[in-house]
């Protein structure tokens, strides 16, 4: 049996982590148990340490279905740069690598082998699988396998194969995108035999959502990836054009932009996407057709220079952004234009189905635009997750950037002007009549008489102009026909004219508070940016020496924890989060030495207190007993469920009970009877009992569980065994 302290041994010594993420647990120990997974977590959540972990504890090969060749071979490099012998089989890889590996494949040599699709197409293959030991299948970026996802691919319905091909072999699903309808579909296709299922807060604690009306909006572009200069970041337009244009003006200030788009060859796309991976060039301008194979985990922003079409891909997008954890930006710029656009579009879609989807899609993302309230809550909201904070601190709203002001009378003023002209006029042409302009049209319908006429001079044309929009907005305005672009008075406009309502006027803060530095734990942190800079370059280095890209040496996360806290020799230099054995005897001697040689030169000691990043130490002193566990006794003491301490230290349930049943072993007196009750724990004893093993000392907790078919799980059999054990002396 495995036990914990394999599972948090081989977390600290291969991957450099000293506790999981929110849900990792919790999905390890199920492929552990012996059963199919399908777990819903947002990009950057950690699925790929969900099956690599258990891969390497558990017997045989781990097979690991992957859309991508680019993003394949991005996953075995990082996978070995951690020590772990992972291949791949696709169609990229020449004969005589194919016979090399299927030898090592046979011969046990190798844990995660990553393997395309189509692969199940083929008979061979499919002998060459069944002739070694498999410990589970991991299906990565599983909504491919769904026509109703938004990367559907044709490949992954040959997936309904393993079920059948491999009855005994159990499967973890993962993805990040998961309407009801494209789970139920995954769930289907893939058989997945009563998989436990894990659906993870979408929630990004370390993004930051910003909207912006455009004004120019290639200056505004150039602008913002001015600000983060040696920063890499994603730039998506709506169009081929679009993203051409912009690429090229970034590249005439001198910015290594790089386009990517559909319409450009395939090795063209493969050497932008590479450039980008690889940090050669640190902007990439791209349609949305860049992004699936992208595991970059240094995306510092993603901007979106035109509205998109719907929230779902949006947060996709931005998703890209601060996969390592470290504060990342993502700025939204959107027009009336590129409202009227979307929304035409939606309208001429043939099909009444799709159509109306598109319609639904469309005013949901620009509710989210236009609105004037947190936009966490409203993209949570949007994935079916109530935000429990009024303010989230991580969004151009609850930051204050959004103010308003009073603009009732100059509403009525613009309002006034279109009724007494019947309604019949486009804003061009309402915003002439307000600032008092002498045209040609104003002359022919005298429109100079008009009591409104010129009564806005005090305002320039595009504050008319804005007003505007904003009325449409809030739809106080509304233009019935795009063809035809003629305002309209709705009853709330009525309303407004007659003074019985008030109208408010959004603006943006000229000076635009900084993104707050928040990381994926809701923590700031300090760090010695200089050292940052130097360690990024030694980065690099090493990556253009090894041919791999700079993020599988280490992320940003790792560099930003050295400038952190200094470490100068192993001991501290593996407390780094990232940095597993492998990584340590491989990069440990550049890193430290560049380490030692800053401080040495800037007079800087190593700090000790590692405790901000480090909350679950991976390994416990000789009793075995740590601050950890002492933190959950005291919260308990305090009168805590096992599911109020797991919320408030953003760990299991799970976990908790492991620390209990610690404290339990080692003698401390908790209070056990309040975990359970006494005719349920008459009911698990039993269990236990039937399970064939009558020394309370010897229980194990797979049996029961099992024996309970589904009535006991293991969080609660522990609980109960551990109730059970150490009852008497507490
Ligand atoms: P996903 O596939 O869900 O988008 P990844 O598997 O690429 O996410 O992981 C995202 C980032 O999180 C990576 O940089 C990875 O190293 C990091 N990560 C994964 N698990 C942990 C952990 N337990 N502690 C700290 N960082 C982690
Ligand atoms: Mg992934």
């Amino acid at each position: 049996m495995i036990t914990d302290d394999q599972i948090f041994a081989t977390l600290a010594d291969v991957f450099g982590f000293h506790s999981f993420k929110s849900h990792q647990e919790e999905i390890v120990r199920t492929i552990l148990s012996g059963r199919d997974v399908f777990a819903v977590m947002p990009t950057g959540g950690g699925k790929s340490l969900c099956y690599q972990l258990p891969a390497l504890l558990l017997d045989g090969v781990c097979v690991v279905v992957s859309p991508l060749i680019s993003l394949m071979k991005d996953q075995v490099d990082a996978a070995r740069a951690n020590g772990i012998n992972a291949a791949t089989l696709n169609s990229s890889i020449t004969p005589s690598e194919r016979n090399n590996i299927t030898a090592a494949l046979c011969s046990g040599g190798i844990k995660l082998l990553y393997i395309s699709p189509e692969r199940f197409n083929s008979e061979f293959f499919l002998d060459i699988l069944k002739s070694i030991k498999i410990s589970f299948f991991a299906i990565d970026e599983a909504h491919c396998i769904s026509e109703w996802g938004h990367d559907f691919r044709r490949d992954y319905l040959e997936l309904s194969k393993i079920v059948t091909g491999f009855p005994d072999i159990h499967i973890a699903a993962f993805t990040a995108t998961a309407t009801s309808r494209v789970a139920n579909d995954i769930t289907v296709r893939l058989k997945l035999r009563n998989p436990h299922l894990t659906r993870a807060s979408f929630d990004r604690p370390n993004l930051f959502y910003r909207v912006v009306v455009k004004q120019n909006i290639e200056d505004q572009l150039y602008n913002f990836v001015l600000r983060h200069k040696d920063e890499a970041g994603i730039i998506y337009r709506i169009s081929r054009k679009k993203v051409e244009q912009t690429a090229m003006i970034l590249q005439s200030h001198g910015i290594d932009a790089r386009a990517y788009h559909a319409g450009m060859s395939d090795s063209d796309r493969h050497a932008a996407q590479e450039a980008f991976s690889r940090d050669k060039c640190s902007v990439i301008v791209a349609t949305i057709a860049f992004g699936m194979g992208i595991d970059k985990s240094n995306v510092r922003y993603v901007v979106h220079g035109d509205l998109p079409k719907n929230i779902e891909g949006y947060y996709q997008e931005t998703g890209r952004a601060g996969r390592d954890g470290t504060p990342a930006e993502c700025v939204l710029f959107y027009d009336q234009q590129d409202i009227m656009i979307l929304s035409k579009f939606a309208d001429n879609i043939e099909d009444p189905a799709a159509r109306d989807t598109a319609r639904t899609q469309f005013f949901q993302m620009r509710n989210f635009a236009e609105r004037d309230a947190c936009r966490r809550t409203a993209i949570l909201r949007y994935f079916g997750e109530t935000y429990p904070k009024t303010n989230c601190g991580g969004c151009d709203f609850c930051l204050g950037d959004i103010e308003r002001e009073d603009a009732t009378i100059n509403a009525q003023k613009v309002l006034s002007a279109i009724y007494r002209t019947g309604e019949r006029f486009g804003a061009v042409h309402i915003c002439d009549i307000v600032t008092g302009a002498n045209t040609e049209k104003i002359r022919d319908f005298n429109h100079n008489t008009l009591p409104t006429y010129g009564v806005g001079k005090d305002q320039p044309k595009q504050y008319w102009r804005s007003l505007i929009n904003a009325l449409l907005a809030k739809q106080i305005l509304t233009i019935d026909d795009p063809k035809l672009p003629t305002l309209k008075l709705t009853d709330d406009a009525r309303k407004i004219l007659r003074g019985q309502l008030e109208f408010q006027l959004q603006t943006q803060k000229k000076q635009p508070s900084r993104a707050v530095n928040r990381y994926s734990d809701g923590i700031t942190r300090e760090f010695d940016e200089r050292l940052f800079q130097l360690l990024r370059g030694i980065r690099t280095k090493i990556a253009i020496a090894e041919n791999i890209p700079p993020f599988v040496v280490f992320s940003d996360k790792p560099l930003i924890e050295m400038s952190t806290f200094f470490p100068q020799n192993e001991t501290e230099f593996v407390k780094i989060s990232g940095v597993g054995h492998t990584k340590f005897e491989r990069y440990g001697e550049q890193f430290i030495g560049e380490i030692k040689r800053y401080c040495q030169e800037n007079q800087i000691q190593s700090k000790q207190n590692y405790s901000p990043v480090k909350t679950e130490p991976a390994r416990t002193g000789s009793s075995g007993i740590s601050a950890t566990h002492l933190l959950t006794k005291q919260f308990l003491e305090q009168g805590m469920s096992i599911e109020e301490i797991a919320k408030e230290r953003q760990i299991t349930s799970g976990t908790i009970v492991a620390h209990l049943e610690k404290l339990a072993e080692n003698g401390y007196k908790l209070p056990l009877e309040r975990f359970i009750k006494p005719n349920r724990l008459e009911q698990v004893k039993k269990w236990f009992e039937t399970s064939g093993v009558t020394a309370e000392s010897d229980w194990r907790l797979k049996p029961a569980v099992e024996i309970s078919e589904g009535k006991l799980d293991y969080d609660e059999a522990r609980l109960a065994r551990m109730v059970l054990k150490y009852g008497n002396n507490s």
